[in-house]
């Protein structure tokens, strides 16, 4: 193969990556005031649910697997959301995916632990506490 052919796609292949990286969001950083606004949020949401046990610990993963935006873990009492989806889109992280990942922390301790009637963690009493948290139930 001729050089030419080779720089054309070594190129095109940098080219490709480049445009993987811009739309999948993983070269944003989340920035101080969004993770402050992200912080209120989780606050609201302690005061709101009033439970009777410290807040989550609240972890950003940045783990190329975890392939969803937040992760409610009951039994380590754990919240984690993926730091490139709060990074590019905060407002989404605030207005949606914190009341849905609380209202799984919440209605999973008052069940004892378990996430939903035969296996649905998406069931009526958890849309009831997600819209006690002030978020969007039709987000699933
Ligand atoms: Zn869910």
């Amino acid at each position: 193969m001729k050089l030419t052919r080779w720089v054309i796609l070594i190129c095109t292949f940098l080219l490709f990556i480049m445009m993987l990286v811009l739309l999948t969001g993983c070269n944003a950083t989340l920035s101080p005031e969004d993770e402050a606004r992200i912080n209120r949020r989780f606050a609201f949401m302690h005061q709101l649910a009033q439970l009777p046990r410290p807040p989550p610990e609240i972890i950003y993963t940045r783990d190329p697997g975890f392939e969803i935006s937040g992760l409610t873990t009951c039994s380590n009492w754990t919240i984690t959301i993926n730091y490139y989806v709060a990074a590019s889109r905060p407002d989404f992280v605030i207005e949606k995916l914190i009341p849905h990942e609380y209202a799984h922390l919440v209605s999973c301790f008052y069940r004892g632990g378990t996430s939903g009637k035969d296996g649905n963690a998406h069931d009526d009493y958890w849309k009831q506490w997600v819209v006690r948290l002030d978020g969007d139930p039709t987000y699933i």
